[in-house]
């Protein structure tokens, strides 16, 4: 039997399910992520599209477009960032996942760091080091 995952925005209005488990977990200290998540990085993981069920407030995601490719979905209630998702390339069938959304505990086998160096320089208590080359 496969696990399900669930999780909902801040007011919960939006909740969905995830019909397998996020791969290619990655913090992402973009300044576009750190943006959009008000947070020093932002945490994803990927999900096919078609394992990702919206199963309420549909209508309370709103997508907003940050590049031409790219589209950040969020509660038009809350403000919690929800997804990202590429329009173009060999991941445009998949969507990730902000996995502070998360409501079922899930323990990632692998996860990485991306764009350390845009990290916040605010962040530097637990900053993860750079690694040479
Ligand atoms: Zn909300
Ligand atoms: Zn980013």
């Amino acid at each position: 039997m496969k696990e399900a995952y669930q999780g909902s925005c801040l007011c919960a209005a939006v909740s969905y399910l995830l019909l397998t488990p996020p791969k290619a977990v990655s913090h992402c200290h973009c300044s576009q992520c750190r943006k959009s998540h008000g947070a020093a990085f932002a945490s994803y993981g990927s999900v096919p599209r078609n394992s990702l069920r919206i199963l309420r407030g549909a209508s309370n995601i709103k997508a907003y477009a940050s590049s031409p490719t790219v589209m950040r979905e969020f509660c038009t209630e809350c403000g919690s960032s929800l997804f990202w998702s590429r329009s173009q390339g060999e991941f445009a069938d998949w969507v990730s996942i902000a996995l502070g959304t998360l409501d079922t505990p899930f323990l990632p086998r692998k996860q990485k760091h991306l764009h350390l160096e845009c990290a916040a320089p605010w962040h530097a208590p637990s900053a993860p080091t750079l690694t040479p080359g």
